[in-house]
């Protein structure tokens, strides 16, 4: 008989303390997810305002001078006659060393002057 009441009392021992592990656990786990919360919460709003930030500051930034660079360089093109778009010279760009150049490369000096 007191062989039953001892492997009772650690059956319920043992349930008592797995139950005390989990609740262990539980509580660390709950608390774990509570500290990722909070510090979630802020963390996430200076996610987001800073993708907004970067989304509102980038065309501000950018978008001009790109624009300006653009229209010149569009017009250092060899034109439909085979002239130079920039200077309207009939013949090829050359650099110091007599390769061909592109007017774009060519007139470099001078688009970048007029930016
Ligand atoms: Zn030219």
């Amino acid at each position: 008989m007191s062989g039953i009441v001892l492997r009772v009392a650690q059956v319920v021992g043992v349930l008592v303390l797995a139950g005390i592990a989990i609740s262990i656990v539980v509580g660390f786990v709950q608390s774990l997810l509570g500290l990722a919360l909070i510090v979630s919460i802020p963390l996430g709003a200076w996610w987001l305002y800073r993708q907004v930030k970067a989304r509102d500051a980038r065309p501000a930034v950018a978008g001009r001078p790109a624009g300006r660079r653009a229209e010149l360089e569009s017009r250092a093109v060899i034109d439909a006659a085979g002239r130079c778009g920039w200077c309207g010279s009939a013949s090829l760009h050359k650099d110091d060393f007599g390769f061909p150049v592109t007017p774009l490369a060519y007139h470099r000096a001078e688009i970048d002057a007029m930016l």
